[in-house]
């Protein structure tokens, strides 16, 4: 077989490599327009905020490494164009040497990922101090920036994972931050309440965090921004981190049928509305574990479990990808947040009815130094189905939601929480664990 990629960072090059496990003698050739495969997104802001110092670290293999390693045919800064579904080919720019070119293919994997929404705001185009972070080059050129310019003030507009990442980073590095968010919470995926204990952490960071306010307009060329409310904020530096839409033109233009806000549409074994053309990553649409609706989840643990199913799928294997949980983490200063499953809010929203309780144990026994509270959250239906929980604190709680992301996934009911049999000492729990509270509370 000869099975071409677009796209090798998360879903792209976990597929290629998995490709080459299941099969030695098909040709895999892996496009990718920009110089670097398979680096780490989620590390990018560390090495912002020099927490990750050592910039290579960010580079988990090279073009020719992987090429090597795995017998791939990688090509960097080579840009598909246009995808020909009837021809089974694709157009191919090559940026250094500007060939263009055809290039067949058996199997197709999309994996071109999602882009950082820039909208048209007013003055944007005037402004050279305005970034979004997605790959090496942005990094690049947003630590540049702060090393070449005499900059003191950064506001980030937008306060999701990435908002709030490079808040905690510019920080970090000693700048005045202003974080602007519309909604009156930063982190949507979890409940208002809960976000109010980041709201106070933030605050107490000397942040400057506006909340129910947006970006109307960019002035003094990136020196001012002006909000919705009226109020004008100095800055020498903005990231926009408003959220992301999927890559999908490629996709759109060859006749691929898109669904949700212009994500490609699959089925449960990844495959397009096209035979033998296949997506994964953040530029598919998923079906919500929980509610079954289609939703947008652009994580990397999606992109890599739907990038090895998908070499799977296409060696014989009989695997589906079903649902997205939407399982996550973030770190804002020392506190933690998690979630998994879904919000009070979009159950509300959905309609769809539920209990809830809210506990606030100890991360590990009281009388064993540096416990802490965490604030945990469950969400489960009438009939005792467990449809999400969150938590917020500083020690325990991913640990926590991971496992009850474990008893989703197995299709728990929340009483089932209190018998679960969770490893116990005092550093690190208590003999009845947080999460066999959440059981006993609602049962
Ligand atoms: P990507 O990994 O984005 O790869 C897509 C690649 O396709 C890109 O390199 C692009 O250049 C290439 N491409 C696009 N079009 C073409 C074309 N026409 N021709 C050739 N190549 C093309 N997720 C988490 O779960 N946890 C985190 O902590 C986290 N932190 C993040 C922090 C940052 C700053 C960013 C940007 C993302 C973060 N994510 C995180 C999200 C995670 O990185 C993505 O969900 C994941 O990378 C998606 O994988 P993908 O393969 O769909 O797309």
């Amino acid at each position: 077989k000869k099975i071409v990629i677009i796209g090798g960072v998360a879903g792209g090059a976990t597929a290629a490599t998995r490709l080459r496990r299941l099969s030695e003698n098909d040709e895999i050739i892996l496009f990718e327009k920009g110089e670097y495969i398979s680096f780490a997104n989620c590390g990018l802001p560390y090495h912002i905020g020099g927490t990750i110092k050592n910039r290579d670290d960010l580079l988990l293999q090279t073009v020719d490494g992987m090429s090597q390693q795995y017998g791939l045919d990688i090509r960097n800064f080579s840009e598909v164009t246009a995808i020909h579904p009837q021809k089974k080919s694709v157009s191919v720019t090559n940026h250094q040497t500007n060939e263009t070119y055809e290039e067949t293919f058996d199997q197709l994997i999309i994996s071109t990922g999602a882009k950082a929404i820039v909208p048209p705001i007013e003055g944007l185009d005037t402004a050279e101090n305005v970034f979004s972070l997605r790959n090496i080059p942005d990094m690049d050129h947003i630590k540049a920036y702060i090393k070449e310019h005499h900059v003191t003030q950064a506001s980030i507009v937008g306060g999701g994972f990435i908002g709030l990442e490079m808040m905690e980073n510019l920080v970090e590095l000693g700048l005045q931050v202003h974080l602007i968010e519309m909604s009156d919470q930063v982190m949507p995926n979890i409940d208002f309440e809960l976000a109010q204990i980041l709201h106070a952490q933030i605050d107490l960071h000397g942040v400057d965090l506006i909340l129910g306010d947006g970006l109307k307009a960019i002035q003094q060329q990136g020196r001012e921004l002006l909000l919705t409310s009226g109020k004008k904020i100095p800055t020498d530096l903005t990231i926009l981190a408003i959220g992301v839409t999927p890559e999908s033109t490629l996709a759109k233009e060859a006749g691929i049928e898109l669904g949700l806000r212009g994500a490609i549409k699959v089925d449960q074994k990844l495959r397009t509305n096209f035979p033998d053309i296949y997506a994964i990553g953040d530029v598919i649409e998923v079906t919500d574990f929980v509610n079954g609706t289609p939703t947008l989840i652009p994580l990397a643990w999606p992109a890599n479990r739907q990038g090895r199913l998908v070499a799977d799928i296409i060696n014989g294997i009989d695997a589906c990808y079903t649902a997205t949980q939407g399982t996550s983490v973030a770190k804002i200063f020392e506190l933690t947040a998690a979630s998994t499953g879904n919000s009070e809010k979009t159950l509300k929203r959905l309609e769809i009815p539920y209990h809830s309780i809210h506990i606030h144990p100890n991360s590990h026994a009281g009388y064993y130094p540096g416990a802490s509270p965490i604030a945990l959250k469950l969400l489960f239906s009438p009939d005792g189905k467990i449809l999400g929980a969150q938590g917020v604190g500083t020690d325990g709680v991913e640990k926590r939601i991971d496992v009850i992301s474990t008893a989703m996934k197995f299709g728990a009911t929340a009483d089932e929480l209190a018998g679960i049999e969770l490893a116990y000492a005092p550093p690190y729990s208590s003999a009845k664990d947080p999460v066999n509270m959440l059981g006993y509370t609602a049962d």
